[in-house]
């Protein structure tokens, strides 16, 4: 017997003081070799020991619609703890689809990822979410034994900005020879209506992600976090994230939260904050759109620059914060509509912060959604709800060729049926991606702490991954990752929810 052996021995003595009877029901097949045994045994143990720890204390999960609902609450800790060890199974498969895309994209090793993360984002990481963080390690290691570790976890949870901000402009710095060519994503169709142009006057927000259908398809939790300080949040994201990430989120203060990515964007700044930390403080701490903005805007790094859409249900007022490095700009009203496509509209935005971007192209995906919003939110002035807002996410009017075709310019976008691409953020023909999932919610619904969410494209439609790689086998590197991803119904859930009898 060696020394781990002996040890894990000692453990489990300690563990099934009291516990023959559960151990005896669950049995590893007698034939397993006693090596085998022992592994599954000492995974069973930890399993069975980290179940009562008291740190999961009032967490819970469920599924629904295609989508898992999780519930945290306590401390960073704790909160970390329970996500990592409610979602171990998700985080492991999430982190192993990422990680293979941002090695692929950028052509370097995990290495130079969790370097970054350790030595640049770290530092500036608020204590509270370096303790979720690692709660969240602690988590997993106490369900599966993984060997994940927090400058994994944290390089994984900027998987939308190191590589595609963070790389190009490190790139640059270094004159580095031959680098791939990285363009900043371009996540997402979504707007905000309040006054005259929803049916009730108030507050009416809708969203859907535009990213990989690798990632897209595991983009699929809702959150419910009640955390020790701060207010209680609602949001879609990322297992093993601890925000959002493609933006959707409500707080118990009445604050309504999504964006869409500014297209081109260049800039990185190493000494700011990680953008995935200030999205999280500032769902979990702003009450006001000047609270927000505020928090967004400490620190800035650059990384995945949006245009914020807001509102605030108890003033009735929403905002457009577009959120570059060298500059910045806030819009808000009380009687309007504000949409995003991916595209940055103050010139001076444009021109620092995006300069590559042609905002003239009718024919570009940003600029074709552009006008399809305009179009379909003027015709529904004074109707918008959420029922409509679920219709318009599905939206499939192409204004470029004036038809409706599911491709990479409708609101609800399906690259994979586009023998053109993005090309302005790299995708190539037929790639595989477009809107992942949807969702919409409205001030009442907010004041309540309910959102609706619809799993796979908002329209409904499926893609199939066996199909899709038998016929592009350019895309054969994401085999081992790329799954099915097949739309649910749009669901509704809400805070404090428990799963259906
Ligand atoms: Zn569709």
């Amino acid at each position: 017997m060696n020394d781990s052996m002996r040890r894990a021995g000692a453990i489990l003595l300690v563990i099934f003081g009291g516990t023959g009877l559960w151990w005896a029901g669950s049995g590893a097949p007698a034939s397993a070799s006693a090596n085998d045994a022992m592994v599954a045994t000492i995974a069973a143990a930890r399993e069975y020991a980290a179940a009562s720890d008291p740190r999961l204390k009032g967490a819970s999960r469920f599924e629904e619609g295609g989508w898992i609902y999780l519930h945290l609450e306590g401390d960073p800790g704790a909160i970390g703890f329970q996500h990592g060890y409610l979602l171990a199974p998700e985080i492991e498969d999430g982190f192993a689809a990422v990680s293979a895309g941002m090695m692929h994209s950028t052509e370097r090793d995990w290495e130079f990822f969790r370097k970054a993360a350790r030595e640049m984002l770290w530092p500036k990481i608020d204590a509270e979410y370096q303790q979720e963080l690692q709660g969240i390690v602690e988590g997993l290691r106490a369900r599966t034994g993984s060997k994940l570790d927090v400058d994994d976890i944290v390089a994984f949870n900027a998987f939308e900005e190191l590589p595609d901000y963070y790389v190009p402009w490190l790139n640059k710095q270094l004159g580095t020879a031959n680098a791939p060519i990285l363009k900043s994503p371009g996540n997402c169709s979504a707007f905000v209506a309040a006054g005259s142009w929803t049916k009730d006057g108030q507050i009416v927000m809708a969203h859907n992600n535009w990213t990989s259908y690798r990632n897209g398809e595991r983009w699929r939790i809702v959150f419910d976090i009640a955390p020790k300080n701060g207010y209680r949040m609602l949001m879609d994201g990322f297992p093993g994230v601890i925000a959002s990430d493609d933006d959707f989120g409500i707080n118990s203060d009445g604050l309504m939260v999504t964006e869409t990515t500014i297209t081109q964007f260049e800039g990185w700044d190493p000494k700011g904050k990680a953008e995935f930390v200030r999205a999280r403080k500032a769902l979990q701490y702003a009450g006001s759109i000047d609270e927000y903005t505020g928090i967004m805007l400490d620190g800035n790094n650059g990384g995945y620059a949006n245009d914020w859409l807001l509102g605030d249900r108890k003033t009735g007022e929403i905002a457009q914060l577009e959120l570059g490095l060298k500059a910045y700009k806030l819009w808000r009203t009380k009687d309007g509509v504000l949409s995003g496509s991916n595209w940055a509209r103050d010139s001076k935005v444009l021109k620092e912060d995006a300069p590559q971007f042609d905002p003239n192209n009718k024919e570009s995906s940003p600029n074709a959604r552009r006008a399809r919003w305009d179009e379909l939110l003027k015709e529904n002035k004074g109707k918008i709800d959420v029922k409509l807002a679920e219709q318009m996410l599905g939206d499939h009017a192409d204004t470029a060729q004036k038809k409706e075709e599911a491709n990479e310019r409708t609101l609800c976008g399906h690259v994979d049926g586009s023998p053109r691409g993005v090309k302005e953020w790299d995708w190539q023909p037929y790639y595989p991606g477009g809107a992942v999932q949807g969702k919409a919610t409205d001030a009442a619904m907010t004041k309540e702490m309910r959102i609706m969410a619809r799993m796979g494209h908002p329209c409904g439609g499926d893609f199939l991954a066996k199909p899709f790689l038998a016929a592009h086998p350019e895309y054969a590197w994401e085999e081992p990752y790329l799954r099915d991803m097949k739309a649910g119904p749009w669901t509704e859930f809400r805070s404090g929810q428990a799963a259906k009898e």
